[in-house]
């Protein structure tokens, strides 16, 4: 079967500059991935029509399917209508079905007071020449092309629109206009080993692997994810083949296997605290309510996790927590004794069965000699028993408490697992 190829190009100066971060082709990714759609590449243009033009040439040489989002709003910066109307030949007309949505959705969703303005009906021209993409969430519709075999789909820039069309119309019309073959993906999580030794280990596994499959190591915050995909047109045989070499991969990493679904520690541990039917809580420091924030990002998570102290400033941790003003000023915030406290203090408050805490020097500022910044206690327990350990991490600000959070999270874990 041959193999289908997508290109994506998302337009827009915002991304070019990095004031927006290209959100929409990773998800479009993700989603051409599953139906078995290969994405050979991502290309980035400004809002300008010839630089448009190009990559929509560049890109029909290389792929049977080009994915344009972006450009589609009623301000004057966005060109990609009248030039996909021009690219492939069309003039624009009024199309009285985006017409009535767009009224629907200024006068019963929007409910904008004043009138609607030309602009936005602006928004129901369509090119002739294209199949209209139905946009639920906003005004501006999708556009569907043929041109030389190639398929062209023009959709909005905001993510959430974009979403939308690709889940309801645009993988539904791949999925009638092209046989695809199969591709197949499973990811193992690991922690507490390197990405070398674990390839190490697994060379010869790895260099055993049949062409069809192909093993990828991700590594992440004091993790590494091994992802094993396969592509092929008979799924049935092709699953069974990727469900056997997958078993073999998860008894030569048995050591540091954490998952082996693609999901992140705060899923695992979610799962790990519903099957013991056990609370947790955390107490935080330096990651200033993050791992909350994770571990709340779980839907469900009502059911296994209290709450957190935000514990920034000595008094609250002494206040709250009642960590001992002589164990702040002899050890300091940053210490053993300090987040082993953290730790009992939180399991009172919070009424849970286990507790996470963090306290950490995430710079740039606040080091010194024998506490460089990266410095970071991190403590877990139950009522019984409170262990804690020092990590030392060595990035900015915001990985510093990323990184944090995620070991964090892992250590709770090897603390429920080891302490239940
Ligand atoms: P547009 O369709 O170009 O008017 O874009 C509408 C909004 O979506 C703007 O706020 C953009 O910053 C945002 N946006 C456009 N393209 C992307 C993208 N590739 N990833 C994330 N956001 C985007
Ligand atoms: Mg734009």
């Amino acid at each position: 079967m041959k193999q289908i190829n997508a290109s994506i190009i998302t337009i827009g100066d915002e991304l070019l500059i990095g004031q927006t971060i290209d959100t929409n082709s990773a998800f479009i990714a993700q989603e051409l991935n599953k139906i078995g759609v290969w994405v050979k590449r991502r290309v980035a243009v400004g809002d300008s029509g010839d630089d448009i033009w190009q990559a929509l040439d560049a890109e029909s040489t290389i792929s049977d399917i080009i994915i344009v989002t972006g450009g589609l709003g009623p301000t004057a910066d966005d060109i990609t209508k009248p030039l996909l109307c021009k690219y492939f030949g069309g003039k624009l007309v009024v199309n009285e079905e985006v017409v009535k949505h767009v009224k629907y959705l200024f006068e019963q969703v929007f409910r904008r007071p004043g009138p609607m303005l030309e602009r936005n009906l602006k928004q129901a021209e369509v090119p002739d020449v294209c199949a209209v993409l139905h946009n639920a969430r906003g005004t501006a519709p999708g556009m569907l092309f043929h041109k030389n075999g190639k398929v062209f789909i023009s959709l909005p820039g905001v993510p959430h629109e974009m979403r939308g069309l690709i889940v309801n119309e645009v993988i539904p019309r791949l999925l009638q206009e092209f046989e695809m073959p199969s591709i197949l993906h499973r990811t193992a999580f690991t922690s507490g080993q390197g990405e070398s030794m674990i390839a190490e280990h697994i060379k010869d596994f790895e260099s055993a692997l049949p062409p069809y499959i192909k093993l990828a190591y991700l590594p992440g915050y004091g993790m590494v994810k091994l992802r094993l995909t396969a592509t092929g047109d008979n799924k049935e045989e092709l699953e069974k083949e990727l469900d056997s070499q997958f078993g073999q991969l998860k008894k030569l990493i048995k050591a540091w296997l954490v998952t082996d679904t693609d999901e992140g520690l705060e899923v695992v541990l979610g799962k790990i605290l519903k099957q013991k039917g056990r609370t947790m809580g955390t107490a935080e420091s330096c990651t200033g309510g993050y791992i909350a924030h994770l571990i709340t990002s779980v839907a469900g998570s009502s059911a296994y996790y209290n709450g957190s102290i935000v514990s920034y400033a000595n008094e609250v941790k002494e206040n709250i927590l009642g960590v001992q003003h002589k164990t702040l000023e002899s050890a300091g915030a940053v210490s053993e004794e300090t987040v082993k406290q953290m730790v009992k203090g939180a399991i009172e408050k919070l009424n849970a069965d286990y507790v996470v805490a963090t306290s950490g020097i995430m710079g740039p500022d606040g080091g010194t000699a024998d506490k460089p910044v990266g410095t970071v206690w991190i403590g877990a327990g139950n009522k019984e028993s409170v262990i804690a350990k020092q990590f030392l991490f060595r990035f900015d600000r915001e990985r510093n408490i990323q990184q944090t959070a995620h070991v964090a999270l892992d250590f709770l874990r090897k603390f429920i697992l080891t302490n239940s």
